[in-house]
């Protein structure tokens, strides 16, 4: 029997897209479904993005293109930079992929040796573990409770790093749980860094533009610029502009990390598509009202999903000001059945909240934290106020 790599035997699918798919067969079988469950925005881009991409589609050379990312596509993402904040970094610092999933994949490739060591604080997004276990990296989680809002604290850092310790994964703000670190708490995080000079760190600010209650965008280079040497900042168009499907991924970092991925992508996907980076070029480059009015909405959305939680007795949320999730410790319900079923953890809390009221969110545990699920709250307002109302139904019904 011939047998694949060993390496296969540690890839698994996504946990989030597992439950993804299980809400829309039962909805395509005509389910009164409401998903909570996958992180795609719920709207497009402005008009102009489409322009781009005809133009360009009309002037197709439909030859190969950079394997660094088009002159254009680097200078606007270096535009989108200046006006967050960075300033210093030229195109020898950038690179593009197939979307940050793939540049993560990628820098995870280059940097990571097998047996390596990467911090993950947890919750974490599920692929930086699933990407980790793949490349046979040693995964050091470092748990940052609800009780501590689910963020990464200075001490517990620098009592992590060992002299051995390759690479920390940070991410803000945080997918799942919409948690934005302050000023204070990136500059306390970067002096510890400060400290470690033999650490890489993977910034994966994807949700930057995703900000509320006018709260600024930190950054651990912004705080600590020599940080620039070894942390690189990860972005992408997905969930900014509403186009997860065009996979276009960024990053800015030191150049020699910027090389790998040109010398990665030289060797898979060699270019991202002229069609694709005229859309990305037009999305980074052009006006920002959507991004802008759909921030301002997705904050209205996220004091409704407070609001409905708070409501719960026993469910505690500490308050997302970033992305569009919610991530409830929802572990008062452990222990009760919904009839005759019993909820003794999350994955059971979910599955009967998605067979009894029709309502899909992902477990926790997906996202090394089984006491909470994850409510991501861009599905069509009155599905949002149905969803949430089936939500409370639910817990009011166990017993
Ligand atoms: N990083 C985080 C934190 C995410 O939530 C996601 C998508 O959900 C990604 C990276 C991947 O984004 P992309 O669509 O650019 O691959």
């Amino acid at each position: 029997m011939l047998k694949l790599a060993q390496r296969m035997s540690r890839a698994k699918p996504s946990a989030i897209m597992v439950i993804a798919e299980k809400a829309k067969k039962l909805k395509a079988a005509g389910g009164d479904i409401i998903s909570f469950s996958i992180g795609v925005p719920n709207f497009l881009p402005g008009e102009h993005v489409y322009a781009a991409a005809h133009e360009a589609l009309k002037h197709d050379s439909g030859q190969y293109g950079s394997n660094r990312g088009s002159d254009a596509l680097l200078d606007a993402f270096l535009k989108h930079l200046r006006e967050g904040g960075f300033e210093g970094y030229e195109r020898k610092h950038l690179a593009s992929g197939v979307g940050a999933k793939q540049v993560l994949f990628n820098l995870m490739y280059a940097l990571l040796d097998e047996g390596d060591e990467i911090l993950i604080p947890t919750p974490y997004w599920t692929s930086y573990v699933d990407i980790a276990e793949i490349l046979g990296a040693k995964i050091t989680l470092l748990p940052c409770p609800p009780e501590q809002n689910y963020k990464l604290t200075p001490a517990q850092l620098e009592a992590a790093i060992k002299p051995t310790t390759k690479l920390l994964l940070f991410n803000n703000p945080s997918n799942p749980t919409g948690m934005v670190y302050t000023p204070d708490e990136i500059k306390a995080i970067a002096d510890v860094l400060a400290k470690h000079p033999n650490l890489w760190v993977l910034s994966d600010d994807i949700y930057n533009r995703m900000i509320f209650d006018g709260l600024p965008y930190a950054h651990l280079v912004k705080a600590r610029p020599e940080l620039r040497d070894r942390v690189v900042i990860i972005d992408s168009i997905s969930k900014t502009y509403g186009m997860p499907g065009w996979r276009v991924g960024l990053i800015a970092g030191p150049e020699s990390v910027a090389l790998a991925m040109v010398t990665l992508n030289s060797n898979h996907i060699t270019n991202l598509p002229e069609v694709v980076t005229a859309a990305a070029v037009a999305a980074l480059g052009g006006p920002q009202d959507v991004p802008k009015q759909k921030n301002a909405d997705f904050a209205k959305r996220r004091d409704e999903v407070m609001a409905a939680l708070n409501a719960i007795p026993g469910v505690r949320c500490p308050r997302p000001q970033g992305a569009f999730y919610a991530f409830p410790d929802i572990s008062v319900a452990f222990g009760k059945k919904h009839g005759a079923t019993p909820v003794n953890n999350d994955v059971d809390f979910c599955n009967a909240l998605l067979e009894v009221k029709g309502v899909a969110c992902v477990p926790g545990s997906a996202f090394g934290e089984p006491r909470a699920i994850r409510i991501s709250y861009t599905c069509k307002p009155a599905e949002l106020t149905d969803g949430l109302k089936r939500l409370q139904a639910f817990f009011s019904e166990l017993k």
